[in-house]
């Protein structure tokens, strides 16, 4: 019999964003609450803790910054298709996660007169990313563990493997989890839950990303009926170390740093005459592919094409002091030096745009169940996200999300938990994986998968190769859910594998799908065959639904409060 564990609030994924909600959520009733916290990872290996350059906010309006420039940059930077309600949202909320961090022991750098210090980010008209070194993320993270480690009753569920979300009635009541070490199927019961399981990048093979970035959590909700949002806008980064993929900081480009082609030349001044390399990552990155392709990049003994990022004009005291980091990769796993050497690097997959259909306040449509961090499609980013926002959204609506889920579980008693779907999703994963027919290798199958995604669904894009793209993910599909044996539980990472490059599939149809549909180029989007943006018939939201024949698309409004589309240059 399949043991089932209760909690009040449920919260799936321990980054930024899961442990901002729980802190939150435990907060607000006075630790009367129980919390489970899951993640397939131990929380303190979230991907939360690669976020390198810093967490946007509006902290010097004596300086001349406010908070109507953040939230213009970020709007004009999503290519107009942020919801303009949610973009203020973001913006009038940031700064107080900055202090109440500061106030749990977050180690902000300082400027000389004790005031936190922010730094310049691509597509911002004002230095305002707060920054810990080129660490943000693993001191985010270490002070908000540190601080949910003090409410005795946020449980962790360390390396647990949600494997699907239990939907009775349109009403959330929990969710099905592997426990990794043992291979134990339990059942988690829930009168509130939060989907905080990150961003969907390991569809790529080039990417930024931790290798436990694998779309569970939106395959989750695709599956349980919830629309997957604006999932065609992939966010690629401009400066991945060759030919690893590792991030470059654009921290360190906001410190000075510049690009350069084979001749020598700082190209971005052809591309983004004004901003240069801080222009915002969809442009940057196009402008490097357009040198690689045009015959100005460098190549790599690996084959890869690369231009260069030099640092060595910022001297070794700054680079050492604000860029230690990425210096030390350099040096590991490159063998240089960016203080004698330049860096070389090329465009990279870093960050999903799109994610669970949620509104303003995090909700989902299933009642109970909200989405925050990377995960979820609020939406702020639009068709291309501004650097060093992802943080701010992820404290942001944690913090929403935590409160909505608890004030929810508190007025809610648990309702009826119906054991039948948790019967099927045993028999769905011990029935389809342990007895499946065993022909194909599930890593070769999720290379091909990357493969195809690096090929047709990067910076540039066609209908010919997201056509062919998607034939070649349906054919994986059929093969990744019929023809894959596992063998044994017990800490059988093949078997979690195997999960993952299911929900890796079915998001991946979803993506190239919805880049198939969209005739126009916006943000990170971009067609070769339809260059320009058509406000005219693409101002407008992609909802992809699950359904027994694949996808299907429909389309939802942009909230439009002040600032009307135009043309955007930097
Ligand atoms: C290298 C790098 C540097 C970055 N730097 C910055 C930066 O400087 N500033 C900025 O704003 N943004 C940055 N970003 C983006 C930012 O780091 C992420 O968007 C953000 O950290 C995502 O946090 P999250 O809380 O949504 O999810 P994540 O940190 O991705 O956490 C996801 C959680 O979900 C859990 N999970 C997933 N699936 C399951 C499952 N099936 N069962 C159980 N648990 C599951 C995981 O274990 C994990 O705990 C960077 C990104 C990269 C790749």
């Amino acid at each position: 019999m399949t043991e089932t564990i209760s909690h009040d609030v449920l919260i799936i994924g321990s980054g930024i964003a899961g442990l901002r909600a729980a802190i939150e959520a435990s907060q607000l009733t006075g630790g009367k609450l129980s919390i489970g916290v899951i993640s397939k990872v131990h929380a303190m290996r979230s991907h939360s803790v690669c976020a390198q350059g810093g967490t946007a906010a509006v902290l010097r309006v004596d300086r001349g910054d406010s908070a109507e420039a953040h939230i213009f940059d970020t709007i004009k930077g999503s290519d107009y298709l942020a919801d303009q309600d949610a973009a203020e949202r973001l913006v009038s909320l940031a700064p107080k996660e900055i202090y109440q961090l500061e106030r749990w022991g977050m180690p902000w750098s300082r400027e000389g007169d004790g005031r936190i210090a922010q730094r310049e980010f691509g597509g911002h008209s004002f230095p305002r990313a707060t920054f810990a070194g080129d660490r943000v993320g693993f001191y985010e993270m270490q002070t908000l563990y540190d601080t949910c480690l003090r409410y005795p009753n946020i449980q962790f569920y360390h390396e647990w493997y949600v494997t699907k979300l239990i939907v009775d009635g349109g009403e959330f009541r929990g969710a099905t989890a592997i426990e990794i070490k043992s291979g134990t199927f339990t059942a988690f019961k829930a009168k509130g839950g939060i989907i905080a399981t990150g961003g969907a990048g390991r569809l790529y093979a080039f990417a930024t990303y931790s290798h436990s970035s694998t779309a569970d959590g939106l395959a989750m909700a695709y599956r349980a009926g919830i629309p997957l949002k604006d999932m065609e806008f992939v966010q690629f980064h401009p400066t991945g170390l060759v030919p690893s993929g590792v991030l470059i900081t654009e921290g360190a480009r906001g410190d000075g740093g510049v690009l350069t082609n084979k001749d020598g030349e700082r190209f971005m001044k052809k591309y983004a005459a004004q901003k240069l390399e801080l222009a915002p990552r969809d442009v940057v990155a196009r402008a490097i592919a357009r040198e690689i392709q045009e015959g100005r990049g460098f190549r790599d003994e690996s084959g890869m094409e690369y231009v260069h990022l030099d640092l060595r004009h910022l001297g070794a005291e700054k680079i050492k002091e604000r860029l230690s980091e990425i210096r030390e990769v350099c040096i590991k796993l490159r063998g240089i030096d960016p203080i004698e050497e330049p860096i070389p690097v090329r465009f990279v997959c870093h960050f999903t745009m799109g994610g669970i259909h949620a509104n303003i306040d995090g909700a989902t449509p299933v009642k109970g169940l909200w989405s925050a961090g990377e995960a979820a499609c609020i939406t702020v980013n639009g068709a291309n996200r501004l650097g060093s926002n992802s943080t701010a959204i992820c404290l942001v609506w944690g913090a929403i999300t935590g409160r909505a889920a608890a004030e929810y579980a508190a007025h809610h008693d648990g309702a009826n938990f119906q054991r039948d779907p948790v019967l099927a999703e045993e028999k769905r994963i011990y029935d389809s994986i342990f007895r499946g027919e065993g022909k194909d290798n599930p890593y070769d199958v999720k290379h091909e998968l990357e493969e195809t995604m690096d090929e047709h669904a990067n910076v540039f894009r066609t209908e010919q190769g997201l056509g062919e793209a998607l034939k070649t993910v349906r054919g994986l599909k059929q093969r990744a859910y019929q023809h894959v044996e596992v063998k044994s539980t017990e800490f059988n990472m093949n078997l979690i594998n195997v999960l993952e490059l299911q929900s890796m599939l079915d998001v991946a149809e979803v993506v190239l799908a919805g880049a198939h549909a969209r005739a126009e180029s916006r943000g990170a989007h971009f067609r070769l065959d339809f260059p320009k943006r058509d406000d005219q018939h693409w101002l407008k939201h992609t909802l992809a639904y699950k359904t027994s024949d694949g996808t299907r698309l429909e389309y939802s409004p942009v909230t439009i409060t002040r600032y009307q589309p135009k043309e955007r240059t930097y």
